[in-house]
């Protein structure tokens, strides 16, 4: 079998003209990219983990133009993974045959493991100063960055990008995981695909970081951190609708909520219409992946009601999103105080 992952170990000529679309046709397949700057150790940099989400690499591209392109040596030391490359062909964030390549990094089988495995072969052993992943929001929601372990220099790096960050403890496979205890490290969800200011925030992110000589603290006072306490699901055998579409299906989604992600929905909250009991109609999980839905929802005639106050965060209207992942989030918000690290 050939190796999943192509190494290049310099920019291939004239890449920054290329848009995520073609990159297929490019680079043959994923593919790794070992650039050297003026200082080390390098920044580890992926994008294009879901097909559709491009700013990322948009926004790197430009910066190559910038540096690269003209001659011009990056400030620092780059490896940048350009992931799924296949699904960006097709426009969309995973190809039906193929795993999330966001879910890949720990533990998985077949060829989306063994590409796994080569890039972190490749990784073993060097010393990184960061690790960004690269990413469009689903949905509509603010950009922010992820953090997957609380660390000062986490949070340094997120506030980098932005005053509010996500917390989330699973799942286990995602790739800034990787990086725990290894390096800094944070995921980015830029704004939403489509949105051009997405990759103008990668871009302003990107050449900020590469400049710097260590990671500046974060404004504890500033940067808001929110704990992610559970995950909304559609059980598969539940026919499902949102308000609005007129359909007739046992659970109807209230919608609107998707303008209300980041923002506090009090108790007593009507998240949705159904005829069906409430551990039915909806399966929420834990981080434990224990059901959780009886802490959060009650039925009340016809209506499922939330128990609790709840932040939620990538809520989708979008059924295919819903299917795949989930439809939703609930979030808490920390204490400062909770963030010493
Ligand atoms: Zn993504």
């Amino acid at each position: 079998m050939s190796s999943p992952l192509r190494v290049w170990r310099q920019w291939p000529a004239g890449l920054e003209t290329v848009p995520a679309g073609a990159l297929l046709e490019r680079l043959g397949g994923p593919t790794l990219l070992h650039l050297s700057g003026a200082a080390d150790p390098p920044v580890f940099l992926s994008v294009l983990l879901h097909g559709n989400e491009t700013s990322g690499w948009d926004g790197l591209r430009r910066l190559i133009a910038d540096t690269i392109g003209r001659g011009v040596p990056l400030p620092r030391s780059l490896i940048v993974f350009v992931g799924n490359v296949r699904a960006a062909a097709a426009g969309v964030r995973t190809l039906p045959e193929q795993n999330d390549f966001n879910r890949i990094w720990r533990g998985s089988a077949g060829v989306d493991g063994a590409l796994a495995n080569a890039v972190l072969t490749e990784l073993d052993g060097r010393r990184l100063f960061a690790a960004v992943d690269l990413h469009n929001n689903t949905g509509q929601n603010p950009h922010y960055a992820v953090l997957t372990q609380l660390a000062p220099d986490n949070y340094g790096l997120a506030y980098l990008f932005d005053d509010q960050a996500v917390y989330i403890r699973e799942p286990d496979t995602v790739m800034t995981r990787v990086f725990d205890g290894r390096c800094p490290a944070v995921t980015l969800e830029l704004g939403p695909v489509g949105d051009p200011r997405c990759a103008d925030r990668a871009y302003d992110f990107l050449s900020r970081m590469l400049t710097l000589d260590r990671i500046p603290p974060s404004d504890r006072a500033r940067l808001r951190v929110y704990r992610t306490e559970a995950r909304v699901h559609v059980p598969d055998d539940v026919a499902f609708s949102f308000a609005g579409d007129g359909l007739d299906t046992p659970l109807v989604l209230t919608g609107g909520l998707e303008a209300v992600n980041f923002h506090e929905l009090p108790a007593g909250t009507e998240f949705a219409a159904t005829v069906l009991p409430a551990a039915r109609a909806l399966d929420v999980r834990d981080v434990g992946h224990a059901p959780a839905t009886g802490r959060y929802f009650e039925s009340r005639g016809g209506r499922l009601v939330l128990r609790e106050a709840v932040i939620p965060a990538m809520y989708t209207v979008d059924p295919a999103v819903v299917r795949q992942d989930c439809l939703c989030y609930f979030m808490t918000r920390m204490a400062p105080e909770a963030l010493s690290g």
